[in-house]
């Protein structure tokens, strides 16, 4: 389980101070110093923590925690509050175009779960939303991409848009793009290519595609088991292609959490689906409050 760990330790550290039929300033430090270490264990980066923590201590001195009735529960409330604002106080939703087709363009390394992911999407959107949904193979680098998201097109009955492996991705998006007008789909998803490094050519084949969709939503697939990378990788994509949410794959291993902890303060990209299994239905809308519960256990 993600973030077994962390919470195990968070919760021993609410206990120092949940336990104490007094709170004084030192036995808060005390606690804050052990919240530090668990963040810090379960490889959150380092400014996030020093603010995360900066900003406990603030508003309990500014509420007066420690003249209130009960300044244990008041300490943890405001942790859980803390932890909420890091993972982003609103939930992020889908921009759908009101004009016309939504674009969705996927993006991220290869393995990071992009194609998998695609076809979840379909699945809610078709199940959920009500959307007539077009998958389209525009990976044509990886070996048997198209035919994965095929039998996953099949598995969920969404049909799926391909040229085969020899036309490139642009000119299926292209086509796919045509396809999808004259046959009445109302929401396009675009699986493309990932690499196992971030590199130009797979850039500029992303920022191609990108220029001729003018997608709604660039969702980049991050797995939670590559810790702090996940912010890296962010970090990049971002700042090449502007994506506009995040989908956080692999929660059903044991990632520490660092990484989802700290990718939207540094990043400003919401995460908008958290992925917890290899099967289709294995896709969360991101709550920040309840994976704030989640994680405080
Ligand atoms: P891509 O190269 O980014 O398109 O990655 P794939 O979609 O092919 O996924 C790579 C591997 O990770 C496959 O074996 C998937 O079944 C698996 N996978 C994808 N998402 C998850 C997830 O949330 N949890 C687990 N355990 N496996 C996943």
């Amino acid at each position: 389980m993600a973030f077994e760990s962390l919470t195990e330790r968070l919760n021993r550290a609410m206990k120092t101070i949940t336990g104490q039929g007094k709170l004084t300033e030192s036995n808060m430090d005390e606690m804050l110093r052990e919240v530090r270490m668990s963040l810090l264990e379960a490889d959150v980066n380092y400014q996030v923590v020093k603010d995360f923590v900066a900003n406990v201590k603030e508003k309990a001195l500014g509420q007066k925690v420690l003249d209130a009735l009960n300044p244990g529960q008041m300490v943890v409330k405001i942790v859980k509050e803390e932890l909420q604002q890091l993972l982003g106080n609103e939930d992020a939703q889908i921009h759908f175009n009101d004009n016309g087709i939504t674009n969705i363009m996927m993006a991220g390394l290869q393995g990071t779960g992009k194609t998998t992911a695609a076809a979840k999407i379909a699945r809610y959107l078709k199940n959920k939303k009500n959307k007539k949904a077009l998958l389209v193979a525009c990976d044509v680098i990886r070996p048997a991409a198209i035919e994965q998201l095929q039998t996953l097109g099949e598995s969920i009955q969404v049909p799926v848009f391909t040229l085969g492996a020899e036309t490139s991705a642009l000119d299926t998006a292209k086509a796919a793009d045509q396809y999808a007008k004259e046959n009445g789909f109302d929401t396009v998803i675009y699986d493309t290519a990932g690499r196992l490094h971030i590199d130009e050519e797979l850039m500029n084949e992303l920022s191609m595609m990108k220029d001729f969709l003018h997608p709604q939503e660039i969702l980049l697939t991050v797995d939670a088991m590559t810790g702090q990378d996940i912010v890296t990788v962010a970090r990049e994509f971002n700042e090449q292609l502007q994506i506009t949410a995040l989908i956080v794959t692999k929660l059903d291993g044991d990632a520490r959490g660092g990484g989802l902890l700290s990718v939207r303060s540094i990043t400003n990209v919401p995460v908008l689906f958290v992925s917890n299994g290899e099967k289709v239905d294995d896709l969360e809308e991101f709550h920040p409050d309840r994976m704030a519960e989640r994680i405080l256990g």
